[in-house]
């Protein structure tokens, strides 16, 4: 584990020496969150609390979002930064939400054995799609005066929480899980910084700290929870959790209470009658990159 020279005057032995959280009694637990909720009260002159509320029973946490709502304004991805404590500014910023700027189009059936131009050494079939401009890749940096922008369609990713999520199944260390409740979760504190679960997630939804994270004291949100958005250490990975300091209090993530337009929706998947799962039972709903079996529980769909 490393950190800044602060951090690391504030810290008390017992950090040094604790061990992993999903292996840890309840007492040994709340001895840790307490250690902690000390040293970041010291270190952010506020104070801080740490909760470890567990998963609850009956509970798996799903996501939908209206990819046709979406205006690409990227409030989602602030509110994340803010509730989430990310590291930022010029040099060291960290974003979990991505909002993909893609341009619009037409697929269409009859072009589906059109090849590209005779001459240029590749014929490849199934080129059916009609660009309206210029660009077919998706553009995360994109800087408009307003939005939406004339033929973009917008497509916001973040960690799609994989009920069978490769990031774990890479993790030499075992400090990355699935939660009972569904999130993947990081124990900062095991996390030795390999980045391997960084190479093995499909979406990039995993964001690494090169050096100690920028969080301004007076920006800090004090609210935390020990798998979710507590302080973050230079050299951990780190990533969405579905806000599991809020979640599981009751109340929605961030990015679904700031998005002007309503796109974001949240709830229990394994209740018949929550909004996701109404909105899976009737609309047209997709996964990303459903051939590959990671089985997300994030949904996209279309009204
Ligand atoms: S806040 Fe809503 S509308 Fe704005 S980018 Fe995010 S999902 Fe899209
Ligand atoms: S989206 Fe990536 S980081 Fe999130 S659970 Fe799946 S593999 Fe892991």
């Amino acid at each position: 584990m490393t950190m800044s020279d602060d951090a690391r005057a504030n810290m008390e032995w017992a950090e040094w020496f604790q061990g992993n959280y999903r292996l840890m009694t309840d007492e040994e637990k709340a001895l840790a969150r307490a250690r902690l909720e000390r040293r970041y009260s010291r270190e952010y002159g506020k104070a801080v609390s740490v909760d470890g509320t567990p998963a609850q029973e009956g509970v798996l946490m799903g996501y939908a979002l209206n990819i046709k709502k979406c205006i690409g304004c990227r409030r989602c991805a602030k509110a994340c930064v803010e509730e989430n404590n990310q590291s930022r500014g010029k040099d060291q910023e960290i974003e979990w939400i991505r909002v993909l700027k893609m341009e619009k189009g037409e697929f269409s059936q009859e072009k589906m054995n059109q090849g590209y131009p005779e001459g240029l050494g590749i014929q490849v079939g199934g080129n059916a799609y009609s660009p309206a401009g210029v660009v077919l890749e998706g553009e995360h940096y994109y800087q408009p005066e307003a939005v939406p922008e004339k033929d973009s369609a917008y497509m916001p990713i973040a960690c799609m929480q994989c009920e069978k999520p490769p990031c774990v199944k890479v993790c030499p260390v075992r400090t990355t899980y699935r939660e009972a409740d569904g999130p993947v979760v990081i124990d900062y504190n095991w996390c030795i910084g390999c980045r391997m679960c960084m190479s093995a997630c499909p979406y990039w939804a995993r964001r690494f700290n090169w050096s100690d994270p920028k969080l301004p004291k007076e920006a800090m949100n004090p609210v935390t929870h020990y798998l979710g958005n507590r302080p973050r250490m230079k050299g951990v990975v780190e990533k969405c959790t579905f806000c599991i300091q809020r979640t599981r209090k009751g109340r929605y993530p961030a990015c679904v209470e700031v998005c002007p337009t309503g796109a974001r929706k949240f709830g229990n998947l394994l209740d018949p009658n929550s909004e996701v799962s109404r909105i899976i039972a009737r609309k047209n709903v997709f996964r990303l990159k459903a051939e590959l079996n990671t089985f997300p529980k994030f949904f996209y769909f279309m009204d």
